[in-house]
C-alpha cells in the first residue's frame, strides 16, 4: 500500500482553472506557420502512410513470431520434419539438417523462454523524431518546425503517434493532459454512453490530486467509474491491449480505495481495462474487455458477468 498524506477530488471549478492554464500553455507554442496550411493535404497522408508503415511492420513481425512458435509447439522443422531432441547437447534439432537443399533450424531445450522474451518485445516501434521524419520526407525541411508540425495534427485532432502507441509525449513541454484529454475523447465517450444506462452513477475523467510521502503534490484523471449499490468498477480505457499499463491502474486502483475508505464508502471496488483495439496474441499477459465485444451484451447482468471474467483486480 502506498502512502497518501492526501487523496482529494477537485471540484468543476478547479478542472476548470486546471485545464484553461494547460490550454493557455498549449496556445502560446502554437504557431501560425502558413507552410502547415499550404501543404495540408499532404501532411495529412503523410501520417496515415506513417502509421500504416509501422502497424504493418509490427504486424509482420507479429506474424513471424507466431509462425515460429507454431513449429516450436508443433517440434517441426520449417523444412516440415518433426524435431528430434538431441539430450547430450540439450537442444532440437533436424534430422534431415544434413540436407542442403532446404531451410532447417533448430531449437534450444529453453526455447519457451526466448519466446516469451522476444513477445514482450514485440511492439508498434517509432522514432521520437517522427515529425521531423514526415518534414524530410514531403522535403520542408527549413519550413515546418518538428513541435510545429505535431501542434497542427493535434490540432487536426490526428494523435500524438508516440503516445498513441504508448510511448512518452513527443513533446514534454506540452502538457500531456492537453493532448490525453483530446485523444481519449471519442473513444471514452462511446464506453461512456454504451454504459451509462446500466448503472446508477457513471463518473467520465474523474479528476484526483494527491501527494505522496517524500513526493510533490500530483494530478491524475481517472477514465471512467460506474458504480451500483453494491459495488464500484474503475475502468481504465485503452486503445490497444498492448499498452496496457498496470502500474497506472495499480495506483489509481489505491487512490479510489483511499477516497471510499475516508468516506466510509464499503461497497466492493474492482478494476477493469477496456481496450478499443485487441493484437491477437498467443500469450495474453493482460485481461482486459475488448469495446467491440461488451458492445454486444444487452443486459446488465451479461455485462457484469463479463467484467468480473476479466476483472484486473
Ligand atoms: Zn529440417
Amino acid at each position: 500500500m502506498k502512502n497518501f498524506e492526501y487523496v482529494e477530488i477537485l471540484t468543476k471549478e478547479e478542472v476548470g482553472d486546471f485545464i484553461k492554464q494547460l490550454n493557455r500553455k498549449n496556445n502560446s507554442s502554437n504557431s501560425n506557420n502558413p507552410s502547415l496550411e499550404s501543404n495540408k493535404t499532404a501532411l495529412i497522408k503523410e501520417y496515415h502512410a506513417y502509421e500504416n508503415e509501422i502497424i504493418s511492420t509490427f504486424k509482420s513481425q507479429l506474424k513471424e513470431y507466431k509462425k515460429e512458435l507454431k513449429l516450436w509447439n508443433n517440434k517441426t522443422c520449417v523444412c516440415g520434419r518433426k524435431l528430434k531432441y538431441i539430450d547430450g547437447y540439450k537442444f532440437w534439432g533436424c534430422p534431415d539438417y544434413q540436407n542442403e537443399g532446404k531451410k532447417h533450424l533448430t531449437f534450444k531445450h529453453n526455447q519457451q523462454e526466448y519466446f516469451d522474451y522476444r513477445f514482450k518485445n514485440i511492439k508498434v516501434r517509432l522514432s521520437a523524431h517522427w515529425c521531423t521524419d514526415i518534414i524530410k520526407k514531403l522535403n520542408l525541411v527549413g519550413k515546418i518546425k518538428a513541435k510545429e508540425l505535431l501542434l497542427f495534427y493535434i490540432s487536426l485532432n490526428l494523435d500524438d503517434l508516440r503516445r498513441k502507441y504508448g510511448y512518452k509525449s513527443t513533446i514534454k513541454s506540452i502538457s500531456s493532459y492537453v493532448i490525453a484529454n483530446k485523444e481519449s475523447k471519442r473513444e471514452e465517450l462511446e464506453i461512456t454512453k454504451f454504459l451509462k444506462p446500466f448503472f446508477d452513477k457513471t463518473i467520465h475523467q474523474l479528476y484526483i490530486r494527491f501527494k505522496e510521502k517524500e513526493s510533490i503534490e500530483k494530478i491524475k484523471i481517472f477514465d471512467l467509474i460506474v458504480s451500483d449499490e453494491n459495488q464500484v468498477y474503475l475502468i481504465e480505457i485503452k486503445r490497444h491491449n498492448i499498452y496496457i499499463d498496470e502500474e497506472q491502474l495499480e495506483l489509481y486502483y489505491e487512490l479510489l480505495k483511499h477516497i471510499m475508505t475516508e468516506k466510509g464508502d464499503k461497497r466492493v471496488m474492482k478494476s477493469l481495462f477496456i481496450v478499443n483495439e485487441f493484437y491477437e496474441s498467443s500469450y495474453n499477459f493482460n485481461n482486459c474487455i475488448v469495446f467491440e465485444d461488451l458492445k454486444k451484451l444487452k443486459s446488465k447482468p451479461e455485462i457484469l458477468l463479463e467484467f468480473d471474467k476479466k476483472i484486473y483486480k
